[in-house]
């Protein structure tokens, strides 16, 4: 029983009552006899202190039948005495022996007992003293006649105390049982209470563990239980979403692992293929080898650019560990342009640079913020057909500093522009080979911005041409600006001073 809450509950209850009853029984009983007790001395105290009644005591003990007189007496004060002869009894006792003289009468074969009270009375003084442990009460005067010494003796069995304990006990045991009834009753229903909701979130964990996450605890209270709920259920929907993000990055990981593995082999077999001819044709023409050589250099060429490419992700995807110096934005641009402005011109495309004056130098590593430019130029010129343009432009807004790469040239697909970043995605995958493409250029841009805080926006139109735009903060990111703080306030003044970002028109395509 003692295993569920529930009889837990209900033990700690009856417990609770059991120990509750017995300290009133305590306290009653003592109560009882210590009122009984008080009442006794007080009245003895004022009775022998009554001079009235003291001076008719000494008038009979100097009577010749002094104790019956005395017997008299007493009987005449019965009733501030509280004398009942059932409980309370006196007697007259001879002053020097403590013998009984008058009086109640002594029960056959009962002794009677030289109490510590009588003997003080024997010494000739009041006392009215003890009685708490014993089982009476007692109280003793000496009177001095003429005829003799007595002492005036009154006994209390304490039978009225004891009968009023023995009645307070039977009530109070029938109200234990009342309230033993009553209280498991109440804890069966407060068990029930608190049980349902855990009734539930054990239902809900169990549904969990195999796998649904959807079975959510209802909260229909406010106090901690309500709060433990809650809290439940934002630990489900929690757990949920990390699991679907698990789930997706599992995904990610295999088609990644599945891309690379694809994306190697086609080289190789390749590259297998060619060299298998040349090893099985020993006539092969001269010229003919010299071709399949060629393929075959090509091939590997593609293959150390899509490993080196690989790795440069690999070291992004660990952190980056950027090398983060100050440096002329401006001039790295300048520097990819004119590389690719040489191929742009080979192809017969026109090529056009500008650039906002006074552009602030910006916090970054210098060699990823050029591979990000010369992957997207490098984009514009492969995917721009002969004749087309590429424009190239940046300036500086507030804490940002922005490079525009358009193109007129092929454009992407509406329904392929969410996913040009990704990892070996590519829209025209014969185009991209025939061009050395790897798949990996855009998404290797999109992580090294990212990592400086900075991001890659696109607009494309389909066979019109693409504007691809990189924001980045002057500042570096965001871990080195908040530690270069200080210096960046008074940069504040420099930057500001530049031209705003490009009008949202200049993100069209060039036409
Ligand atoms: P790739 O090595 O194939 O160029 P990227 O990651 O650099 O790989 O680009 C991914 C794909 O996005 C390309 O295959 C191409 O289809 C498309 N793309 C990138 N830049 C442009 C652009 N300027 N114009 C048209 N399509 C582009």
């Amino acid at each position: 029983m003692l295993k569920s809450l529930r009889g837990k509950l209900v033990f700690i209850m009856l417990m609770l009552i059991v120990m509750l009853m017995s300290v009133i029984v305590v306290f009653l009983t003592r109560g009882v006899r210590d009122f009984y007790l008080d009442e006794f001395h007080r009245r003895m105290t004022s009775a022998f202190t009554d001079a009235e009644m003291i001076s008719a005591l000494r008038a009979a003990a100097d009577e010749p039948d002094a104790a019956e007189q005395l017997e008299e007496i007493i009987f005449a004060y019965a009733g501030q005495l509280g004398i009942d002869s059932w409980t309370r009894k006196f007697y007259i006792l001879d002053g020097t022996t403590g013998e009984r003289l008058a009086g109640a009468e002594i029960g056959r074969g009962e002794v009677f007992e030289m109490t510590p009270n009588i003997l003080t009375a024997l010494t000739g003084e009041n006392a009215y003293t003890g009685g708490s442990g014993s089982a009476y009460m007692d109280a003793a005067a000496p009177i001095e006649g003429e005829y003799g010494r007595f002492i005036i003796y009154i006994r209390d069995s304490r039978e009225t105390s004891q009968n009023l304990s023995a009645s307070l006990f039977r009530m109070i045991l029938e109200s234990l049982a009342f309230g033993l009834v009553a209280s498991a009753a109440i804890s069966l229903l407060l068990a029930q209470t608190l049980l349902s909701p855990i009734r539930g979130m054990t239902k809900a964990a169990e549904a969990m563990g195999e796998g649904d996450f959807t079975r959510k605890i209802p909260v229909d209270s406010d106090d901690e239980i309500g709060t433990l709920s809650t809290t439940f259920n934002t630990m489900a929907s929690q757990l949920e979403t990390t699991l679907d993000e698990l789930k997706n990055a599992e995904k990610l990981r295999r088609d990644f692992v599945a891309n690379v593995s694809h994306e190697l082999r086609t080289p190789l077999t390749s590259i297998r293929s060619y060299a298998e001819t040349m090893h099985d044709t020993p006539d092969l023409p001269d010229e003919t080898r010299l071709e399949f050589l060629g393929v075959i250099l090509n091939e590997s060429d593609r293959m150390t650019k899509i490993v080196s490419d690989l790795l440069s992700l690999s070291r992004l995807d660990s952190g980056g560990g950027l090398k983060i110096e100050q440096f002329s934005l401006e001039r790295s641009v300048r520097e990819v342009y004119t590389a690719i402005a040489i191929a742009a011109e080979r192809r017969g495309q026109s090529v056009e640079l500008d650039l906002q004056f006074g552009m602030p130098d910006i916090m970054g590593d210098r060699a990823r913020i050029e591979q990000v430019l010369m992957n997207i130029m490098t984009n514009a010129v492969k995917y721009t057909p002969e004749g087309g343009a590429v424009r190239v432009s940046c300036g500086a807004s507030g804490r940002f500093a922005w490079v525009k790469i358009s193109d007129t040239g092929v454009g992407i697909p509406p329904e392929d522009l969410p996913r040009v970043f990704d990892r070996f995605y590519r829209v025209d995958k014969a185009r991209s080979r025939e061009s050395g493409g790897t798949g990996l250029g855009l998404s290797i841009a999109k992580e090294i911005t990212e990592l400086h805080g900075g991001e890659i926006t696109l607009k494309s139109v389909y066979g019109s041409g693409s504007t691809f735009t990189i924001t980045l903060p002057v500042d570096g990111p965001p871990e080195i600006a908040t530690a270069n703080e200080a210096a960046s306030s008074d940069n504040q003044q420099d930057s500001e001073a530049g031209d705003a970002m490009p009008a949202e028109e200049e993100h069209e395509p060039l036409n």
